[in-house]
């Protein structure tokens, strides 16, 4: 079962990928993830991508496809995966095709605007394995510490207020559009995702095994 996850900034493709990966036994892929991370262990790739990252801006496709093919390339993708925060164009839609990757549905959260900010000002992920919290939606169990490794939990520098914005702006001009691209091949599934985290995964399996 291959899968992407599409939705506006702050929507939970993040979260909804960490339960759905879990039920089904497939690794969810999130580009943003893997570009942290090379971001702090300051690889070529994290060098080229920090500037476009910091400023909200997509980082060039050659990054961001290199790194994804690598990943995809892994042994436990072979059975399936979910894309989180992949394809975010059109372009990058093709090369997924190019590839030669099958997907199987492609499940949008939709979450409205007015919601956005506030989650994401309120959003923090773990420095060490990238899971997400919420101050108020999903608080971690010690203050600053995450359940899972015990790695810090900060907020995302693109994050900040000043940068929501413009990130907002590059889903409507570059990444909406996908919803029209997968339509159109009848892979397309919106789930509602203002209700509680466990509401939207109902939804979410769902979609997936509907
Ligand atoms: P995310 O964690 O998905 O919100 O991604 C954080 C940032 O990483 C984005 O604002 C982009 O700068 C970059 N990024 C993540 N995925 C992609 C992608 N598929 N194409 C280009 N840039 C990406």
């Amino acid at each position: 079962m291959n899968l992407i996850f599409l939705g506006a900034p702050g929507a939970g493709k993040g979260t909804q990928a960490e339960i759905v990966c879990e039920k089904l036994g497939i690794p969810a892929i999130s580009t943003g993830n893997m570009l942290r991370e090379a971001v702090k262990n300051q690889t070529a790739a994290g060098l080229a991508a920090k500037e476009y990252m910091d400023r909200g801006d997509l980082v060039p496709d050659d990054v961001v496809v290199g790194i994804l093919k690598d990943r995809i390339a892994m042994d436990d993708a072979k059975k399936g995966f979910i894309l989180d925060g992949f394809p975010r164009t059109v372009p990058q839609a093709e090369t997924l095709d190019a590839m030669g990757v099958q997907i199987d549905k492609v499940i949008e959260i939709y979450v409205p605007d007015e919601k956005i900010c506030a989650r994401l000002s309120g959003r923090r992920v773990c420095e060490g394995c990238g899971n997400s919290y919420h101050v108020d939606f999903k608080p971690t169990k010690v203050e600053g510490v995450c359940d899972a490794c015990g790695a810090a939990v900060v907020q995302r520098i693109d994050d900040k207020p000043e940068t929501v914005l413009s990130r907002l702006e590059t889903y409507k001009e570059k990444t909406a559009p996908l919803k029209d691209f997968y339509a159109a091949k009848g892979k397309l599934v919106t789930v509602e995702g203002q209700e509680e985290i466990s509401e939207t995964a109902k939804l979410t399996m769902a979609a997936i095994e509907g």
